[in-house]
């Protein structure tokens, strides 16, 4: 059940673009990290997906459409627009395989893939004064109308070398891989992007630029600013020169 549509033109809401990515891994193709984020590899396999079934494939999954429905393993079938939003999956299959975030202990589950964190977990595992900051940044860009979702507060060392064999980053460790000694999550870097936009042009644009300077004003480092490797949707709350040292706080 998505909202809206994900892929080539969508609206790539970021739980949307999540929830199609499990789909078809499900369905066995590889969509590359469930990232949450609608890039080249998610609409290739967009595209291959519908090149079983459809003659022209368009890249782009619509919510009650028919290339969600062959995801979902049901026949398609047309869907009124009043309900399309809210129509319950056929009784006796079960549902997508998102599967919710096991309800632990909130505050030290940090098990799973971390781009499939609920918000408040994602917070939770940014250094506690960087923290307080992307805090203020985030009701501050709530307060000009926008909705801030960050895709990725902490994440692993593992997951940082999937995403620089990507090409989304150059380094091998970031300020989002940091912890504490004991391996907490204690991140100083957050990738935030607009959910009704993600990276579609223009209009992540317009969040980007309010997310730096906003940012800015907390005295933070804004990936926008690079020179090279613009990493528009990256805060940071310490300077690069200080990569190695957060590295040996982090025990790493
Ligand atoms: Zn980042």
């Amino acid at each position: 059940m998505i909202a809206s549509s994900v892929g080539r033109r969508g609206v790539n809401r970021p739980a949307d673009v999540e929830q199609v990515q499990t789909l078809l891994r499900r369905a066995g193709i590889d969509p590359g990290p469930i990232d949450r984020i609608a890039g080249p590899r998610t609409i290739a396999a967009i595209v291959g997906f519908q090149q079983r079934f459809l003659t022209r494939p368009d890249g782009r999954v619509d919510a009650g459409g028919r290339t969600l429905a062959r995801l979902n393993g049901t026949p398609a079938r047309p869907v009124s627009r009043a309900t399309s939003a809210v129509r319950p999956l056929p009784t006796g299959r079960p549902a997508p395989a998102v599967s919710p975030p096991a309800r632990h202990d909130e505050s030290h589950d940090w098990r799973g893939d971390s781009s499939a964190w609920p918000q408040e977990r994602k917070l939770a595992s940014l250094e506690p004064g960087f923290r307080r900051k992307i805090d203020a940044v985030l009701a501050d860009l709530r307060a000009q109308g926008f909705r801030p979702t960050i895709i990725f507060g902490w994440r692993s060392v593992a997951v940082q070398q999937q995403l620089m064999r990507r090409g989304v980053t150059k380094v091998r460790f970031s300020f989002h891989n940091a912890q504490t000694p004991q391996g907490r999550p204690n991140a100083w870097a957050v990738d935030v992007v607009d959910e009704r936009w993600a990276w579609n042009e223009p209009d992540c644009h317009v969040f980007f630029r309010a997310l730096g300077n906003s940012g800015k004003a907390q005295g933070l480092v804004w990936g926008g600013d690079w020179t090279g490797f613009r990493d528009w949707a990256h805060l940071q709350g310490r300077q690069n020169a200080e990569l190695r040292l957060v590295k040996r706080e982090s025990g790493l």
